[in-house]
């Protein structure tokens, strides 16, 4: 049975037992109560009951009295009222005396009131003189009623029998009696203030003619089942007492079923809580469990399958194809400028776009491929069972295509593109690690070649990617062993053709193959994080430089060195620049920095920072390779630098293009307009550097001006004589000193 059910049952039954147990225990309580209030009554009705008795005693004894004074008197009692006027007072609760000769009543005190009582007699008497007789047979006092009295109260007669002698003989003289009023005997008992407490209760006798219940006096209130009967001995019969004092338990019976209710409902409650709390746990645990196998075999934004998951299924999908033949696919996928759409529109966006291009992917697969998320913008296909490498091009095409389409984010609209690498199994490798290794060396081949277009691996690839880690080993030595060096290329004054100032360009003397050229080790080196101390090294040969050039007397060119994208990331680089500045006495106005367009744009955020931090320092920034990035003029105005070099890209075709004529004009008049100097990078012919000179640009940097010069010539350089003011100048070119690198 389901807990949730057992839990219920016990519930329940633990509410049945609790409201029974409380419903039993008011059912005693009030049984006790009732059986205290029995006993008590008891109490009350044998002190009554006695009361009665001993009152009616005391005032019978008034009849012997009288009987007494008769015998005393031989039957001639005189003074009868005076008499008995004092033993009335004396006794209580008489209400007259009589003296009834030969049964025939002649003589009542008080006689007022009572006057229809002389002459009567009482043998003859209809319904009394019953007790008469009997008083007279047995010689004793007898009680005759209580019966209502002509007097028009209930009354009892007592009637003492008064025998004389003559000569020895007893004979019956006649009666003393004695009258009681009913109410005055009751009075002497407390039967009365009781009624007023709410007790009940009922006199009685058996009538000696019906023998039936003669009830003679009774409260306001009828008894109940209740009552307590108590027997009072009369001379000649016996009374009955009654009495109760009913109480209402149904007040007590609700609040004991009340309480019961409240106490079974709070334990049954408690109880089932107590009972369904393991459950409620399991229930918890079985949703966490859920959640962290959600979260260890899925990706939480995309809801994909992560990157162990999926490998666990490709490794299980090679074993099948290892078994049963056939072959697979897997296609690495990264998103081209990802990172630009997530840092400029926002993370919000970012996501959104990452579960659209899972959407689209799993739209483009069939239900038997694996698709998976390996981490930031990276996704990955498994294609089973593949029959052909067109197969996987044409899928992978497909996916170029669909990811290649507009989507919507929440303001805007992007477009991003996909470069995806493609390996095969078992051809290419038989392990899920070996397979994504593969893979992801054929995407780069795609990133390298252009981006948003797939490539297939191959094991050149391979050898690339184990040349690459040659060479980081071959550069994490470099600084050790002093392999790097600095050349200076001079940056002229189209003006007046002097050298204005340097580019430091980086140079590495690698023991097996020679002089390196930045564009061979520059991006191993920022994907190792090596560009960081190397940079470091730049900035102080570069300072080295210029202290050079300040022992050599002559006048002293800033320098420019460039900034790897590392570099901004780096939270002391400001400090420590100005740390190393100020130990080689340098002033910052003879250092210059350049930041790449394309990095800029990336990192505006970090690179805004440590601009404004340089230029806090008295350093001058450039942004470089303007023109590249894809900036427009208009951001420009927001970033704090005094410099802006037009990339080579646009120089290089001059003359023949018209377009990048007018775009090289536009950026060098804009660029004026914002207040900052323009450099042309890669003047290589005199038509450019003429063309350079008329549109006013400032600055001129190429390989016709100088190449990039070793220290010891870049010292010599003066500047390019071609643009010196003097007319004949263009033919003089003295100043000109022949490249050198
Ligand atoms: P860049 O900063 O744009 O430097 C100018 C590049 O253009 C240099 O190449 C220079 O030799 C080349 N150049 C100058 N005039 C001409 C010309 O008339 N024709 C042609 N075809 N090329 C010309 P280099 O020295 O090979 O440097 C390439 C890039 O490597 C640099 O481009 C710069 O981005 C980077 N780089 C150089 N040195 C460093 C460095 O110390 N640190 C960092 N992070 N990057 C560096
Ligand atoms: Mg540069
Ligand atoms: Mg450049």
């Amino acid at each position: 049975m389901p807990t949730f059910r057992l839990s219920s049952v016990y519930t329940l039954m633990a509410f049945i037992c609790i409201f029974a147990a409380g419903s039993y225990y008011t059912h005693l309580s009030i049984e006790a109560r009732s059986k205290e209030q029995q006993r008590s009554m008891e109490e009350v009705v044998s002190t009554q009951a006695s009361a009665i008795e001993r009152h009616l005693t005391h005032s019978l004894s008034s009849t012997y009295i009288l009987a007494q004074e008769v015998r005393r008197s031989n039957g001639q009692l005189n003074n009868f009222d005076s008499f008995a006027k004092d033993v009335m007072q004396t006794i209580g609760g008489v209400s007259s005396l009589q003296l009834a000769p030969n049964g025939i009543t002649q003589q009542i005190y008080p006689l007022e009131g009572n006057e229809k009582g002389i002459g009567h007699n009482l043998l003859l008497s209809d319904t009394r003189s019953k007790e008469a007789w009997q008083a007279i047979d047995n010689k004793t006092l007898t009680l005759a009623g209580p019966f209502m009295l002509v007097q028009g109260r209930m009354g009892i007669l007592a009637r003492n029998p008064v025998f004389l002698e003559n000569n020895g003989k007893p004979y019956f003289w006649g009666f003393a009696t004695a009258l009681l009023y009913l109410e005055d005997l009751l009075s002497f008992t407390e039967i009365d203030q009781l009624n007023r407490k709410d007790y009940a209760f009922e006199l009685s006798r058996l009538h000696p003619d019906t023998n039936q219940l003669d009830i003679f006096a009774r409260s306001s209130k009828a008894l109940t089942e209740q009552q307590v009967r108590k027997v009072i001995r009369v001379h000649n019969g016996e009374w009955f007492l009654a009495m109760d004092r009913p109480i209402d338990f149904t007040f007590q019976i609700m609040v004991g079923i009340l309480l019961s209710l409240l106490t079974a409902s709070l334990f049954s409650l408690l109880l089932r809580r107590i009972l369904l709390e393991p459950e409620r746990l399991r229930a918890l645990i079985k949703i966490q469990t859920s959640r962290l196998e959600q979260l260890a075999f899925f990706d939480e934004l995309t809801g994909l399958a992560n990157r162990r998951f999926l490998t666990e299924q490709l490794d299980h999908a090679i074993l099948n194809i290892r078994r049963g033949g056939g072959g697979l696919a897997l296609l690495y996928l990264d998103l081209d400028n990802f990172k630009r759409i997530n840092d400029s529109t926002g993370h919000h966006d970012g996501d959104l776009l990452l579960i659209e291009v899972a959407q689209r992917l799993k739209a483009t697969v069939r239900e038997c491929d694996i698709v998976g998320r390996l981490g930031g913008d990276e996704f990955a296909v498994v294609l089973m069972h593949i029959e052909s490498v067109e197969h996987a091009r044409l899928v992978a095409e497909k996916i170029i295509a669909n990811i290649g389409m507009p989507v919507q984010l929440a303001q805007n609209e992007a477009i991003v593109g996909t470069s995806i690498g493609i390996t095969l199994a078992p051809e290419d490798g038989t392990s899920s690690g070996e397979l994504l290794r593969n893979a992801d060396l054929a995407m780069y081949e795609s990133k390298r070649a252009g981006r948003n277009q797939l490539s297939f691996y191959n094991i050149a690839m391979q050898e690339r990617a184990l040349y690459s880690i040659r060479l980081e080993e071959q550069l994490r030595q470099a600084l050790v062993r002093e392999e790097f060096a600095l050349v200076f290329q001079p940056i002229v004054s189209l003006s007046n053709g002097l050298n204005e100032k340097f580019e430091a360009l980086l140079r590495w003397h690698q023991p097996e193959r020679g002089l390196q050229h930045p564009a061979s080790f520059i991006k191993i080196a920022e994907q190792t994080g090596l560009i960081v101390p190397i940079g470091y090294w730049v900035i102080e040969a570069a300072c080295a430089f210029i202290q050079q050039q300040i022992q050599a007397k002559q006048t002293i060119k800033p320098v420019a060195v460039n900034l790897s994208v590392c570099q901004l990331r780096e939270p002391e680089f400001a400090n420590r620049v100005e740390t190393l500045l100020t130990r080689l006495q340098i002033a910052p106005s003879l250092l210059e920095l350049e930041i790449t367009e394309s990095m800029l744009m990336e990192n505006v955020d970090l690179a805004m920072i440590l601009i404004a931090d340089l230029r806090h320092l008295g350093i001058k920034v450039s942004i470089d390779d303007f023109g590249t990035g894809y900036s427009s003029l208009a951001q420009l105005r927001l970033v704090p630098v005094d410099i802006l070099k037009i990339d080579r890209s646009f120089i290089i075709n001059l003359e023949t293009s018209l377009i990048d004529r007018q775009m090289v004009e536009a950026m060098t008049v804009m660029v004026h307009k914002l207040g900052l100097k323009v450099v042309a990078e890669g003047i290589e012919t005199v038509e450019q550097l003429r063309f350079l000179k008329n549109i006013g640009c400032d600055y001129g940097q190429g390989f016709l001006l100088a190449t990039p010069l070793v220290p010891e010539l870049a010292l010599q350089y003066q500047g390019f004589a071609d643009l010196a003011p003097s007319e004949h100048a263009s033919n003089d070119k003295s100043l000109k000193i022949a490249a050198s690198n």
